[in-house]
């Protein structure tokens, strides 16, 4: 891939997600199917986005990430999901990799070659991604790791994942995990059913089971140890630029379907359209601002963290927090603008809130992400013993 400037990148995924994503999105939501010809399109045009410009990639980070999630969200958040989680495992893998992981995965990710994914939440610490209850054993010069990886974006899609584990003999506290990448065509990788979620209905997002499956040791990533370096330093800050732009993109998505609808709706007996009621257009004009100022926060928060800035992580983790909010007041005014046409037809509106509910829950999940705002203003350590 050759060198792109962010308004280029900016303008390819607007030609992708106003074509195919756009063309994709109902019936990836109706059918619950991955999007597939939006995330080879993707992976073409922009697969390698974070990936070093060195092996190929066009080395952009956290505002690039932001605005294309914005941009592919604002048409379907399943498709950008998928896309943002690949965009987040290639960064994982970026961050301190090897040469022989340079060849063997950010080279074809950034040909476009190769889908990855984040594999961190298990079932039993759920939202706490970042105690992992996966283990791993040595086994001369493999790994054999045994647990369960819950909600697997990409799921059997995938060419690899960024899983974190511990060893066997390591009792489970916060620093002593590691993180590596499992390949697709590890033997023995068991999927959970099919994904049938209220909303990201597209995305894929199975449990995987490993007893036993080998890891080669050169698949770590960094040291052992580094989990946490890799959470603060990598992971959440990528996660929470995708996924904060995936639901500013449906809240803008869904600010426009109230505004079109209030622009259509007449009223026979008055011949009074719905865009004429001081009301309705004070809470539009409130609902521009949520979106708007939210909007700022997240441009912001990219550009804090790309520089090193003082309140990075402050911005960053506000950022998802607020969009989250956002997204789901947004989704449910509109539904209330639209009346009972927007809440008795198959509209968008209906995939937007449904996909909207979905950014609370992702972990970091807002709570967390307030409960960490608090104590960084405080000087308090970001996680509990
Ligand atoms: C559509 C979708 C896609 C996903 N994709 C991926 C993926 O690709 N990779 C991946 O690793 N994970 C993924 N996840 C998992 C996600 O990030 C969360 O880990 C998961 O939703 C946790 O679900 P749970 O039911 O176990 O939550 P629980 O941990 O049971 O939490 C339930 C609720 O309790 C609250 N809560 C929990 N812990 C805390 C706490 N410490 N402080 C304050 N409140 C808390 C939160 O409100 C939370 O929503 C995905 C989830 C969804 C829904």
């Amino acid at each position: 891939m050759a060198k792109m400037e962010l308004g280029a990148v900016i303008a390819a995924a607007q030609r992708v997600a106003d074509s195919t994503v756009a063309a994709e999105a109902r019936v990836v939501d109706r059918e619950g199917r991955w999007p597939e010809a939006s995330l080879k399109e993707l992976q073409r045009e922009l697969g390698g986005l974070v990936v070093d410009e060195r092996l190929g990639g066009l080395g952009h980070g956290l505002s690039a990430v932001a605005r294309v999630g914005e941009i592919i969200g604002r048409q379907c958040a399943s498709t950008s999901i998928c896309f943002g989680m690949h965009l987040v495992a290639s960064a994982v893998m970026g961050a301190k990799a090897t040469v022989r992981q340079e060849q063997e995965f950010l080279r074809p990710i950034a040909a476009g070659e190769h889908l990855s994914t984040l594999a961190l939440s298990e079932p039993g610490t759920g939202s706490e991604f970042w105690l992992p209850q996966c283990r791993m054993q040595s086994d001369g010069d493999t790994l054999r790791v045994t647990g369960t990886k819950s909600f697997v974006t990409n799921a059997t899609h995938a060419d690899s994942y960024v899983i974190n584990l511990v060893r066997a003999a390591t009792p489970a506290a916060a620093g002593s995990f590691s993180v590596a990448v499992l390949d697709a065509a590890t033997p023995g990788l068991q999927w959970g059913p099919a994904w049938h979620g209220f909303g990201m209905r597209g995305n894929d997002s199975r449990a995987l089971q490993m007893h036993d499956v080998p890891l080669d040791a050169s698949r770590l990533l960094g040291e052992e140890g580094d989990e946490i370096w890799y959470v603060f330093n990598v992971v959440a800050p990528f996660f929470l630029m995708a996924m904060a732009g995936t639901y500013l993109g449906v809240a803008t998505a869904a600010l426009e379907t109230g505004r079109e609808h209030l622009k259509r709706r007449r009223h026979t007996h008055s011949g009074r359209q719905l865009s004429t009621h001081p009301v309705l257009q004070h809470r539009l004009g409130t609902l521009w601002a949520t979106v708007e100022r939210t909007r700022r926060l997240l441009y912001f928060a990219a550009e804090e963290a790309e520089s090193a800035g003082p309140a990075a992580l402050l911005a960053l983790c506000s950022a998802k927090a607020e969009v989250a909010q956002t997204v789901d007041t947004v989704t449910n005014e509109v539904m209330t603008l639209a009346g009972g046409i927007g809440y008795g037809t198959d509209s968008d509106l209906h995939r937007y809130l449904r996909d909207g509910r979905a950014a609370h829950v992702m972990s970091p999940t807002t709570d967390i992400l307030r409960t960490w705002v608090g104590r960084a203003l405080l000087d308090e350590p970001l996680l509990e013993d």
